[in-house]
């Protein structure tokens, strides 16, 4: 038996320090997992927990270490907005994964972007719509190498900021996060069979805001380094 047409290939990410590649299943990302985040965006973070969207597997972009990228400006959008994440891999997965035991899942980390097609997204939810049209871009996910959690361990603090142009637009601490990174795998366990492969999205602090072509963002996380990419 053969393919009808060619296979699509596998998003494949680098693993800082290993010629290895992460093969890519699925990507989850949590929306208001920052309080000050959540009130910029009109929640009440005491009101509303987190909550989870997606990205197609290949709308992640692969930021290599060290090299400012290109970043291509999506279509159809006039307020294209930057979101740095902390983003978690897993290397086991499963099904009602208890908090205490979830970090033991994580593969390694690194540092994403959740670019945002904002003005869709903002239609999309006074039209009570899906958010694929301002989340799922192609390229809407630039990610930086994985940093395995054997050397790094699991960072529960430490800075995560990004800057547009030498300019600091969000400084936050991943201390801030209202769902832990074991909550969050926990969390996603409980209404998805998780599996080798899964990318989560950790959530974005405040200060989000707008990119335009020619400008370059810089994406920071203590620990993990950072990812510079030229939106084109
Ligand atoms: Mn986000």
């Amino acid at each position: 038996m053969a393919y009808a047409i060619p296979t699509p290939p596998v998003t494949a990410l680098p693993i800082a320090g290993s010629s290895d590649l992460f093969p890519v299943r699925r990507v989850y990302c949590v929306g208001r997992n920052y309080a000050a985040h959540a009130r910029e965006m009109g929640g009440d973070p005491t009101r509303e927990p987190p909550f989870f969207f997606m990205k197609p597997a290949d709308a992640l972009q692969v930021v290599p270490e060290g090299q400012t990228i290109d970043h291509p400006y999506p279509p159809k959008t006039q307020n294209y907005h930057f979101e740095i994440e902390l983003v978690v891999t897993l290397a086991k997965g499963g099904k009602d994964i208890p908090v205490a035991q979830a970090l033991d899942h994580v593969f390694g980390y690194a540092i994403g972007l959740d670019m945002t097609r904002r003005d869709l997204q903002d239609e999309a939810k006074q039209l009570r719509r899906s958010w694929e049209l301002g989340k799922a871009a192609d390229f809407s996910g630039p990610l930086g190498p994985i940093h395995p959690a054997s050397k790094v361990g699991h960072p529960a603090k430490g800075a995560i900021s990004l800057s547009v142009d030498g300019t600091v637009k969000q400084k936050a601490d991943l201390s801030d996060m209202i769902w832990s990174v074991a909550e969050q795998i926990a969390y996603l366990s409980s209404y998805f069979e998780l599996a080798p492969g899964d990318v989560i999205f950790a959530g974005t602090p405040e200060g989000v805001g707008a990119v335009t072509k020619g400008q370059t963002m810089v994406g920071s996380i203590e620990g993990l380094g950072d990812i510079r990419l030229k939106v084109v």
